[in-house]
């Protein structure tokens, strides 16, 4: 079947990252952007110069509207979505739960579970037996993120959840659901959290003794979406250094 992935958040990170991998895996790829149409772009421009399918969709994915006109668009573009990549995720300044006001629980909550939530159900809509998809949780799920954002790390909490949920309602669909949980990975969204040399002042916490990249990360998801992973399903993989 020819390969269509939505990557969710696929402008800047490890989202970039795993569009740029997953075009050059030979599928169409359609690069999920909410703000910066710049880094969307980019990403596009980089996987056509190297002979690759994609475009951009701008589209708020904690927004339904939003989720069902992105799904549309792709399938005018390149025809129904075969696999999903929900990789869009917001943290915001360290804080304790303390001081954390409701807007900014729900707002994390929308961006990070409700995205995923209505991504998966537009995609299952349309996929056919050998679909796939891989939700972008994190080591705090495992770890709760004390003193930082338990807020964050509800969120993924609930990703594995509806991770390993989901799996099993489709499963005999055929279609196969996973989770990578990353942690520690240079990409901009520590400084969203007001600490950009976060990994760097982790690292030496780190086991492997340094933080990791966005294509280490693209590099797993990228395995659990292809066929060489057609017996996992309800999985998650760590990409934190050992931690
Ligand atoms: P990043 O560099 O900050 O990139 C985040 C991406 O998500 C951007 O492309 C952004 O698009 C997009 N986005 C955010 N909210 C969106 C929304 N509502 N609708 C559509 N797109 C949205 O972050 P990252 O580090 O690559 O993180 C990617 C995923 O990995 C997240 O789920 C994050 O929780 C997870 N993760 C990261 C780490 C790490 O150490 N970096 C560790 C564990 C888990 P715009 O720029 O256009 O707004």
């Amino acid at each position: 079947m020819n390969k269509v992935v939505i990557v969710t958040g696929g402008s800047r990170g490890i989202g970039a990252a795993t569009s740029k991998r997953l075009a050059a895996d030979g599928y169409a790829v359609c690069v999920n952007y909410r703000t910066r149409m710049d880094a969307a772009d980019q990403v596009v421009a980089k996987i056509r110069a190297d002979s690759g399918d994609a475009f951009a969709v701008r589209a708020d994915v904690s927004v339904e509207a939003d989720v069902i006109a992105l799904f549309d668009a792709v399938e005018a573009e390149f025809g129904a979505v075969t696999h999903l990549v929900n990789n869009a995720g917001v943290l915001f300044t360290q804080a304790r739960l303390v001081d954390m006001d409701l807007d900014r629980f729900n707002k994390v909550m929308a961006a990070n579970v409700t995205s995923c939530f209505l991504c998966c159900r537009e995609a299952i809509k349309r996929m056919k037996p050998g679909g796939a998809i891989v939700n972008v949780s994190s080591v705090a799920a495992r770890t709760g993120s004390p003193f930082e954002y338990v807020d964050y790390a509800t969120s993924k909490g609930a990703v594995d959840s509806m991770t390993k949920g989901l799996s099993l309602e489709l499963a005999a669909d055929g279609i196969r659901v996973n989770a990578v949980r990353p942690g520690f990975i240079y990409t901009d969204i520590h400084a969203d959290g007001g600490d950009p040399g976060r990994v760097d002042r982790l690292s030496p916490q780190i086991p492997l003794g340094r933080g990791g990249t966005a294509d280490e990360v693209a590099n797993a998801i990228a395995w659990l979406l292809s066929d060489e992973a057609s017996y996992v399903t309800g999985s998650f993989i760590d990409l934190a250094g050992g931690r």
